[in-house]
């Protein structure tokens, strides 16, 4: 093999490797939870640009995201949820005080939605698109109900694509930073895509035309790791 080949080989278990970790720390493997981190970004602040500024980035991360993860610690502080992972805590949101589930909901919803998005240019995998169009007759119809969700979303909140205990995929949004692992929402499964739709996601390049912002995510979404979602979503 030449010396390049083995360069360009080298880099791609170097990334398959680490956003396979990625994936695995935040959501799907339980059984090596090590207690809740705050996770790397994974691309640079402006990495999503045109679509999503940089300055957004950086506060909504540095500041929001983070946020969400202190005052989660610090309610949890002395309790067994420091050693518990947040599927298993919303699953039993409706026994937590509302502290702990709008702050370990704003933790792990930042979490996959940071994951979901990418500056890179990339294509639907076929088994995710074939899901879609079984579910929702085809791409369009399923982008059109999923920014109705966005766009109906009175306040603060989220617009979700989820996978419910039958395999099927929903379109669904929650208020504040529910999502649809809680027990204490309406509509109930395994998120693999989540787009923000507070004010502090976009209001600085946007300010109140959230349609816009809605508009452009379909630029950043990583298609590659909404079907990772499914498929381990389907595999439980
Ligand atoms: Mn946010």
């Amino acid at each position: 093999m030449k010396r390049e080949n083995i360069f360009t080989l080298i880099g791609i278990v170097v990334i398959s490797v680490t956003s396979f970790g990625m994936l695995t720390s935040f959501t799907m493997d339980n059984k090596a939870f090590e207690g809740h981190k705050f996770p790397e970004l994974g691309y640079a602040y402006n990495a999503l640009e045109p679509h999503i500024d940089a300055q957004t980035m950086e506060i909504h991360y540095s500041k929001h995201h983070k946020g969400y993860y202190t005052n989660f610690m610090t309610a949890a502080e002395g309790t067994d949820l420091l050693k518990t992972p947040l599927e298993q805590i919303f699953a039993n949101m409706s026994k937590h005080p509302v502290v702990i589930r709008n702050n370990a909901g704003g933790f792990y919803n930042h979490n996959l939605f940071w994951e979901n998005m990418t500056g890179v240019k990339n294509e639907i995998p076929a088994g995710l698109k074939s899901a879609i169009e079984k579910d929702f007759g085809t791409m369009e119809k399923f982008k059109e109900t999923f920014n109705k969700a966005a766009m109906t979303r009175f306040g603060s909140g989220w617009a979700w694509l989820s996978v419910d205990k039958n395999g099927k995929l929903f379109v669904s949004s929650t208020a504040n930073q529910d999502n649809p692992l809680m027990d204490v929402v309406e509509e109930k499964g395994t998120p693999i895509l989540g787009l923000d739709v507070w004010e502090h996601a976009y209001y600085l390049k946007y300010q109140n035309k959230r349609v816009d912002y809605v508009n452009v995510f379909w630029n950043v979404v990583n298609w590659k790791v909404v079907n990772d979602r499914l498929n381990a979503a389907r595999s439980k």
